[in-house]
This record gives structure tokens, sequence and C-alpha cells, in this order.
């Protein structure tokens, strides 16, 4: 029993779970192979570098010479299946790594093209969308459009045929691969060639939001020809143990247009010491798969508990994930209350922390969130957000083992059945 329960009611929803569980046995095999694939990619980089102690020897200053800096550049490079990478400390977050990696592609004059719809509502600003923000991109002089998702819920060829045929090429074409805030499917990596294949013989490049993505699946937009792919490192390709950070991985020349952005023109990605040292970094990105295959099981069980007692959610369990989110119809402002404050007593740390919502910076409704992670804000540990407006859609994500994830579904239906938000009579089917 764990919040104020009756044995019975903790058993019959262990019951439900269960059930659920001897369900996804397929499911759960094919993340675990997944987990592998990569797995080996990663390790195979770790091999090709040589890594050893020597890069986790912390640094200072200028930071000329880094090993380790320039190693994990290099492993992430190919972990991600890009040509070059910078993976920095100093990103001090996904939507920072969005904005160094727009503002190093993009001039004044420029077009930059979203195939999927809005973008990541931090985006909003950081891109001046709705007025021009100084210092946004639009303040710089790039023009922004943007195409929405075709009906089906994919990118919409057929427009982009007509945009990239009836114009001016736009030098970027940004594919937000995640489903953010929308209630949407994420997008498969092999699902964008089409859309890349259209962009380059345009003559633009492809930008590619792969937050929420990395390691779902076999391989990564880059594969696929993508140009540049970014993401943050309290995501999954951290694994749970970077402390901090982000990363822009994609075609080698790019990339130091990038570098340079972040530091200066002329000196770009030689510089930069860290004198925590890059161990975490290395580690995390070893875990990463193990991690990302322990939430997309997580999210996979969501999906069907909460289907099972009556709830909308996307995707279904056994649909293809390309992102670790599940989004869950609440239905009510207090059942999205009552589903954060279950997420948040599993948590191994501020358990006893009530969810409230608040006013979150970048963000243009209130906002309800359940994070009780060791990392603050770390959505690679389990969590779950959502906006107080109807349908009141929870996005849970994220689990450092499957095992506390699982606890998590035990624990947002205890929350739910307190609540009144669902009878015992619902768990029982
Ligand atoms: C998390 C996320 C971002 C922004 O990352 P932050 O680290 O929160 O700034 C951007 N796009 C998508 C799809 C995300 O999931």
């Amino acid at each position: 029993m764990t919040s104020g329960h009756t044995p019975e009611i903790t058993e019959k929803i262990q019951a439900l779970i269960n059930r659920s569980e001897r369900s996804l046995s397929d499911v759960f095999y094919g993340f675990n192979n997944v987990e592998e694939s990569t797995l080996k990619r990663i390790l195979d980089a770790f091999h090709n570098n040589n890594i050893g102690q020597r890069h986790f020897a912390p640094t200072t200053g200028y930071g000329y010479d880094d090993t380790g800096r320039d190693a994990l550049d290099r492993v992430f490079a190919s972990a991600l299946e890009s040509e070059a990478a910078l993976v920095r400390p100093h990103i001090v977050s996904g939507t920072h790594a969005a904005f160094l990696t727009l503002s190093g592609t993009l001039s004044s004059g420029d077009i930059m093209l979203s195939v999927t719809g809005k973008p990541y509502d931090t985006l909003e600003k950081a891109i001046g969308l709705d007025c021009a923000q100084p210092g946004s991109l639009t303040a710089m002089g790039v023009r922004y459009e943007e195409l929405s998702l075709a009906e089906n819920g994919k990118i919409d060829i057929d427009a982009l045929k007509k945009r990239l045929e009836n114009s001016a090429a736009p030098k970027a074409v940004y594919i937000q691969r995640s489903r953010g805030y929308a209630w949407r499917d994420s997008l498969l990596p092999q699902d964008m060639a089409a859309t890349i294949d259209l962009a380059h013989n345009a003559g633009s490049i492809v930008i590619i939001d792969n937050c929420y993505g990395e390691f779902t699946q076999p391989h990564e937009p880059c594969y696929y020809g993508g140009d540049l792919q970014f993401g943050s490192l309290i995501k999954n390709p951290g694994g749970g143990i970077a402390p901090t950070g982000g990363y822009i991985a994609g075609r080698a020349s790019l990339v130091e247009r990038i570098a340079e952005r972040l530091t200066v023109p002329g000196i770009g990605g030689e510089v930069g010491s860290y004198a925590a040292s890059y161990q975490p970094f290395f580690q995390g990105l070893f875990l990463a798969p193990g991690v990302t295959a322990a939430s997309l099981k997580s999210a996979a069980l969501f999906a069907d508990v909460f289907s099972r007692v009556g709830f909308d959610v996307l995707p279904a369990a056994d649909s293809p994930r390309s992102d670790i989110v599940e989004s869950i119809r609440l239905r009510s402002a207090d059942g999205l209350k009552a589903f954060c404050r279950g997420i948040q007593a599993a948590a191994p740390v501020d358990s006893s922390a009530v969810p409230e919502p608040w006013d979150m910076p970048g963000y243009s409704h209130q906002v309800i969130m359940a994070a009780g992670s060791f990392i603050q804000g770390a959505s690679i540990e389990l969590s779950a957000d959502g906006p107080m407006i109807p349908p009141y859609t929870a996005y849970v994500q994220g689990a450092l083992s499957y095992q506390h994830g699982r606890l998590g579904v035990l624990y947002a239906l205890e929350a739910l059945v307190m609540d009144g938000i669902i009878r015992v009579s619902d768990i029982m089917g």
C-alpha cells in the first residue's frame, strides 16, 4: 500500500498491470532489439576512438587540446550517425541547442520552413513567431514559414512539393521529430527520407529537432540524409547521468559554423574546458540505449493500462514509437492534477511535493509538472507534464529503469482512484 489505500485496491491495480505487461511481451522484445543495435553502435564508437581514462581528466581555462572534449564529439557523432558533433555542457538546454543550430545556419533574408507545424513552445520567442523579439531569428531578418502536418499526422509531401515549386527555396527545412505538446504521432526517421530528398533537390538543408527521439529507432535522422539534428543531454542521449548540456550533430561544415556561433568565428569548437570531467557524458551515452528502452517500455505500459481503464492515449501500446512520450487524455483538471500527483509520489526525490499549475517561462498557458528527478528538469527520468487546458492531456515520459516506470503506473492509478476520477470497477475491467 502506498498512499492511504486498502491493500485490496493496490492488489487489483497490480493485477491489471500484470495483465497489460503480459500482453506487451512482443512489443518489449522489439525495444530490446533496438537497444542492442544502438548499444553496439555506441560501443563501436568507444572502441574506434580508443576511449580511456585519459578522456576523463578535468580541464581548465581555454581547454586547448582537450582530448576528452574532442573524443566526446567524435563518439557522439558516430552514435548519432553523423559526420561531426558538438557536445557541450555549455549548451544549457534543448532550446539553446535549437537556437544555436538555427542562428548558426540562417542569415538575414533566409527562409526557415517548418514542415511539422508550429515548433516546440519554447522556440516561439527564439524564432520570434508572434513578434520579432529582439535577438530572435525574425529580428535578425530570417523569414519564417510553416506547413501543417497532413490529416494522417505525417509531413504533407504534396503541400511541400507545391511550396518548393512555387516560391523561393528555403535555406532550411525544419522537422520536429517528437510530438511536443501536440496530439500527434512522432515522426519515424525513415519517414523523413522523402522530405529530405525534396529539400535537397531544392537546394535546402534539413534540420531536425531530435529531442526525445534518440535511440528509440534503429537509425537517427542523419542516417536518412538529415543535415543537422540537435537534442538535450538531460533527455535520452544523456542516459540520466549527464548533468546538463546539449548536442548538435550533422555535416561537419555546418557543425563548425554552429561551433563558431557558440564561441567565436575563427575559434569554434577548439576551445572550452570542463573542470568537472566529461566522464558522466561518456557514461551517460553508454547507458542511453538501456534507459531509452526502459522509457519506451514504461510508455507502452502506460498506454496499455490507461486505455484499459477508459482513457484515450497516443500512441497505442503497440504502435511504432519514435520518441519516449506517451499522451494520456485525463479529461478534467482534477484528473490531470491527480495523475501528476501520483507520478510525483513515485519519484525518488521531492516525492512529497504536490504539483500545482504555474506560469512556466517560455510557455503561453499554465503548465503542471511532476518531476522528482535527481537532475533538475530531467525528463529522461520518470516525469509528467501537461498544459492546463482541455482535454487535460498528460505527457508522461522517461524512467531510469522499467520497474520504476511500472511503479509510476501504479502510483498514478492509485491517485486517480483516491480522488474518485476512476472507480475500482473500472480497474477490474
Ligand atoms: C524538450 C524539447 C525541446 C526543448 O528542450 P529544453 O531542454 O526543454 O529547452 C525542444 N523540442 C522538443 C521536441 C522537446 O521535447
